[in-house]
């Protein structure tokens, strides 16, 4: 099997779970956040980079690769990892998402869905089929089964026709997925907000025996006690020797709190997007590096943390290259976000280790100010 979950132990205080995945391109620990470069880079950020902040894991969109430069040109270049220079793993979606979220005029049938280029408006249709042709042509180590991802929030009747659709379509990718010994296609639990849905969902998915599973539909606009509660009743209904990803959640509390609640793996564009703002995330909290009470601040952007922006760089410098929009300052705080969560799993980890994830929630959430009533979500 190409991928494989190694359970290490549970936290006695929380039943978070630390493990580790192997995947053909390596083995990372987890739980783990995963690094999005959409278009085959994490903007601004060198493979090498990655690398040394301790990223094992990154995410790649097929939607966005299929259209530019095409599946077909990565694939002649060797695969994904080979045209990026990415020595580590890397998992595809299956642009389901994208198709959902992206584009106006999409039909959805049980064929697949017709809809329209987001850059052209040319007249495109994506199928089960399709989505494991092209990441199999990408050749990521994680590959994800294709599936309707319905906007929050959705009627019970439609959401159970769409759970229903998504089953049948997973069973699709199965048998068209032509790489399964150096590939691992994960299954996408749905359900949106509904339990006996999300149980019908994971009944379905599990029964097909893939070797890892998502739960998807989440951070869609759903109020955070609303995941939690899904989470509580969705993990327990996988398999507990295969991995767990809940996807599009990176908010440092969504973090800590989904792996309170058994997930392994995750993924956001929210660090990388936000940097590019001259949003931070740091231990006392999030910081924007562009307001005015920073022009003359020469310390660094956390004081507790030693990546290379906040070793070597201040406050001031930082706003004035974002402010200029210079790629050198996007880069900076690219890097510092980044490191800022993958620092954050690694902590996770530890605690874990030490049966004291519960404690570390508890004074990372009071440092972060996520305790306060006036808390932004991240
Ligand atoms: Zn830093």
């Amino acid at each position: 099997m190409a991928i494989t979950y190694e359970h290490i132990k549970t936290c006695k205080q929380t039943g978070a779970r630390l493990g580790k995945v192997h995947t053909p391109h390596g083995t990372f620990d987890t739980p783990a956040f995963m690094p999005v470069g959409t278009l085959a880079t994490v903007k601004t950020m060198s493979p090498e980079e990655l690398e040394s902040m301790g990223a094992g894991m990154i995410l790649s969109n097929t939607y966005h690769l299929w259209l530019r430069p095409g599946s077909d040109i990565v694939e002649e270049a060797g695969g994904l990892h080979k045209f990026m220079n990415w020595k580590g793993s890397i998992l595809t979606d299956s642009g389901g998402f994208q198709v959902f979220s992206l584009s106006d005029l999409r039909k959805i049938k049980e064929e697949g869905v017709h809809f329209r280029n987001h850059i052209s408006g040319e007249k495109l249709f994506l199928s089960p089929e399709k989505a494991m042709h092209i990441q199999n042509q990408l050749g990521a180590d994680i590959m994800m089964a294709f599936d309707e991802c319905p906007p929050y929030p959705a009627e019970h009747k439609y959401m159970k026709d769409s759970v229903e659709r998504t089953s049948r379509w997973a069973e699709r990718c199965l048998s068209a997925h032509q790489r399964p010994h150096d590939q691992g296609l994960f299954g996408i639990v749905q359900g949106g907000e509904y339990e006996d849905l999300r149980k019908q969902s994971a009944r379905d998915l599990t029964s097909l025996d893939f070797p890892g599973y998502a739960i998807g539909g989440l951070s869609v606009g759903e109020p955070k006690d609303v995941m939690n509660r899904v989470l509580e009743s969705t993990t327990p209904l996988l398999p507990t020797e295969k991995p767990r990803y809940l996807m599009g959640v990176g908010s440092p509390d969504s973090l800590v709190d989904g792996a309170i609640r058994g997930i392994d793996m995750f993924d956001c564009v929210l660090p990388t997007r936000i940097a590019r703002n001259g949003t931070c995330m740091t231990s006392n909290g999030r910081l924007v590096v562009r307001n005015a009470k920073f022009a003359r601040d020469f310390g660094p952007i956390d004081e507790n943390c030693d990546c290379y922006t906040c070793r070597n760089y201040s406050k001031a410098y930082i706003r004035h290259l974002v402010k200029a929009n210079e790629t050198f300052g996007f880069r900076l705080t690219t890097y510092h976000n980044l490191y800022f969560l993958l620092k954050l799993m690694r902590q996770v980890r530890e605690a874990i280790k030490e049966d004291r994830l519960g404690d570390f929630r508890e004074e990372f959430f009071e440092q972060y100010g996520f305790n306060k009533p006036d808390a932004k979500n991240f």
